[in-house]
């Protein structure tokens, strides 16, 4: 396994692309660039990353900034989990390990938002550890190489991966050799149309000598279907500016903003319900038009109707009159962009 470790290496070493974070061994901003990488392209990540670690350059820097002005750095990046568990993790290494980040698997691993794949690309990258890196993409290089015919998204198929890249790591090189293999699989053996004439693992790759690479890897579809949900959202407007909802903690985009937004039900009204969530007495408008947002695990469906305040009364302490020139600081997350591009 070593020799395919190696040319993957050797390949690399000549063919890597200047990255922002390739220059340094700072645990801290290895996590913050791997962080930001999962479900987002190496070009927009780039410019993020720059500002963030401008703003944020260390954990106590992260961990002391108030929440709110953290979720606007990564404002546009989407996942906003990610930011808030970042900001978590941020304060418990200033608690647990005087703001030192921690160098073992077990104190990684622990941190809010870091799974194995994360532990094991900080440890290998700022440490030089050899732990194996092993998402999406190393799982589809691995497949090919070894011509595993197992279904990718089991965690039996993930242990046997992590193995195999353990066991392919040269001496001495574990940094170099998990930025190489992450490397290989966005620029060479890519999802469709692997490039297999420029792969330095061409004569070692199972997949490439039984002219698999296209079955190649095997992932089976869960076939359970995305549930929907139905919206009524409210674009309330008086005096040229909107309404907006600072979103409670423990729902989804939370303590991000967007509007008053309330369960389509079949025995009920817009009305009685922002009256129930929100104490506002709304007079309901036109339909300005249907938004759909598409989450990992969710649809969200929003009918966007404009509604004008009926009367004055005892409103939410969540609820914001905003101008539009404050939309561009604040939180805002894509699906209510999206609604807000109606108007
Ligand atoms: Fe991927 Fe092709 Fe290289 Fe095999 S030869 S690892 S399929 S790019």
């Amino acid at each position: 396994m070593k020799d395919k470790g190696t040319s993957i290496l050797n390949w690399y070493m000549e063919n890597k692309r200047d990255l922002p974070w390739r220059n340094t061994s700072d645990p801290y901003k290895i996590w913050i660039s791997e962080i930001m990488l999962q479900q987002t392209r190496v070009d927009t990540v780039i410019e993020y990353y720059l500002r963030f670690i401008d703003r944020f350059p260390d954990v106590q820097t992260l961990a002391e900034a108030p929440m709110e002005e953290v979720l606007n750095f990564w404002k546009g990046l989407g996942y906003y989990s990610r930011a808030k568990n970042l900001h978590k993790a941020a304060n418990l290494i200033m608690t647990r390990h005087a703001g030192k980040f921690p160098e073992t698997y077990e104190e990684i691993a622990c941190l809010p938002g870091i799974g194995a794949y994360t532990a094991g690309a900080i440890l290998s990258i700022a440490y030089n550890q050899p732990y194996p890196a092993v998402d999406g993409n190393v799982l589809r290089v691995i497949a090919r190489l070894e011509g595993l015919e197992a279904d990718i998204t089991q965690e039996k198929t993930k242990k046997t991966v992590s193995r195999l890249v353990q066991d392919m790591i040269p001496e001495g090189r574990a940094g170099d050799f998990t930025q190489s293999l992450m490397e290989l699989g966005a620029l060479v053996c890519i999802p469709s149309g692997p490039r297999c004439e420029e792969c330095p693992v061409r004569n070692l790759c199972t997949a490439f000598r039984n002219e698999s690479q296209n079955v190649l890897p095997v992932r089976k579809k869960s076939g359970q279907p995305v549930p929907e949900f139905l919206f009524w959202v409210a674009v309330v407007e008086e005096k040229g500016r909107i309404l907006l909802e600072y979103r409670k903690d423990e729902t989804l985009l939370g303590q991000l903003w967007g509007l008053p937004m309330v369960e389509k039900g079949m025995d009920t009204t817009l009305e009685e319900q922002m009256l129930k969530k929100y104490g506002i007495w709304l007079m309901r408008g036109e339909v300005l038009g249907e938004v759909s947002h598409v989450f990992s695990h969710r649809i969200w469906q929003m009918e966007v109707i404009k509604c004008s305040p009926a009367a004055e009364g005892p409103a939410s302490p969540a609820l914001y009159w905003a101008d539009p020139e404050e939309w561009m600081d604040l939180a805002i997350p894509t699906a209510f962009q999206k609604v807000l591009k109606l108007l």
